[in-house]
């Protein structure tokens, strides 16, 4: 009988929570406006269960501390030193419970958040014998449609990438990172790439804030003419996409603004994106993010599918969130075990026909490879060679 585990008097408690950073290169130099990736840094959280039932977590951010407040290494601190008294002994199966406690203990730190709620998840689901998109409420979808960012910096070499992806049916969905330099110089880049792909790709910018209003005005009113649909947080504040949103026949899409649900409350009552990127780790955990994705829904606001360029297992625990939306307008960006050269899985993700395969396995579905895990952990003696600051391979 597997409902005996909810039995009230047995029930199944958190008995072990772990921390580590798992260090992996990048398939090329991965350029934002406000950081250029070599790597990316992967801080998992395994949590051990009375019952013997394991799960696992993935806390990731983009280029160490230069997206927000949280990073790798403060993720695995925060865990160890102030998650982790909070979480031993507390009912495995009460996941919304335990996370009231965390949330009313420990007032940010959501990306952290995020990486435990998907171990108590995934753990969860591994007892039930059900993937984590069912113990969410069931799925509408079994794959997610997902862009391909293109980020070389180089716009003859961006082409080349894009047309090798239309080619191997991987995306078709092209995002441009664009803001490091001129708006001229950011215009013609997107267009020249628009032309070269016409109908074959959808090309969507991301500005990553780097732009004034000012700038804005310009930049998306020729973007619009380029034939970009979509531009991305083009200005920092929320005040300013509201004031740009519906000026320009191109999409406003919130993402840095938007932080979790209270936050999709503010944006939707300034009506200030047309779109809405939920990611699960900015959102603060998986039904956070469908809180987010309800209240845009709510608001008539279309919806993406974000990415904070988790591996393997951070992706699939969005992709299982995402799975859940009614509406997902937009598709998703959940190519960031692309992004890297290692595979750490037993068995690497679906990724074809422009979309990724939902696992459907239990919990998140899929299972690591322990030995890679080990090689590229970054307190085993071999992972002090490699950091942030890895030589890229070549695509
Ligand atoms: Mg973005």
């Amino acid at each position: 009988m597997p409902h005996d585990h909810y039995s009230t008097t047995a029930p199944v408690l958190i008995e072990q929570v772990e921390t580590f950073i798992v260090d992996l290169p990048t398939i090329r130099p991965h350029q934002l406006s406000m950081a250029i990736m070599q790597g990316q840094s992967l801080m998992l959280v395994r949590l051990r269960c009375s019952d013997g039932s394991v799960g696992i977590g993935e806390g990731t951010t983009i280029g160490g501390l230069a997206y927000g407040g949280e990073s790798p290494e403060g993720m695995k601190l925060a865990i160890d030193t102030y998650f982790a008294p909070l979480l031993i002994g507390q009912n495995a199966n009460a996941v919304p419970a335990v996370m009231a406690r965390l949330h009313k203990a420990i007032r940010d730190n959501r990306f952290a958040k995020c990486a435990v709620e998907t171990a108590l998840f995934d753990a969860l689901g591994h007892r039930l014998g059900l993937p984590i998109s069912q113990l969410l409420g069931g799925s509408y979808r079994d794959s997610l449609p997902v862009a391909w960012t293109l980020a070389s910096g180089d716009t003859g070499r961006d082409i080349e990438e894009a047309e090798q992806m239309l080619a191997q049916r991987r995306h078709q969905i092209f995002k441009l990172k664009i803001g490091r330099r001129s708006v001229a110089q950011d215009v013609a880049h997107v267009a020249a790439i628009k032309k070269a792909l016409g109908e074959r790709g959808q090309v969507r910018v991301d500005v990553n804030m780097a732009w004034s209003e000012l700038q804005a005005r310009h930049g998306l009113a020729a973007l619009a003419d380029a034939g970009c649909e979509l531009a991305e947080q083009p200005v920092a504040s929320a005040e300013a996409l509201a004031r740009l949103r519906g000026r320009y026949p191109i999409a406003i899409m919130a993402d840095e603004s938007l932080v979790g649900p209270g936050s999709a409350m503010d944006l939707a009552r300034a009506q200030a994106a047309d779109v809405f990127a939920i990611k699960i780790e900015q959102s603060g955990g998986l039904q956070a993010a469908q809180h987010v994705a309800a209240i845009g829904d709510a608001a008539g606001i279309e919806l993406y599918g974000g990415t904070m360029l988790e591996g393997a297992i951070g992706t699939i625990a969005s992709a299982h969130a995402f799975a859940t939306f009614r509406q997902l307008q937009w598709g998703t960006e959940l190519f960031g075990p692309l992004l890297l050269t290692e595979e750490i899985l037993q068995q690497p993700l679906q990724y074809q026909d422009f979309q990724l395969r939902i696992p459907q396995g239990p919990g998140l579905g899929i299972a690591l490879d322990e030995e890679r895990i080990e090689h590229f952990r970054r307190d085993r003696s071999r992972s002090a060679s490699v950091s942030m600051g890895a030589t890229a391979n070549a695509v």
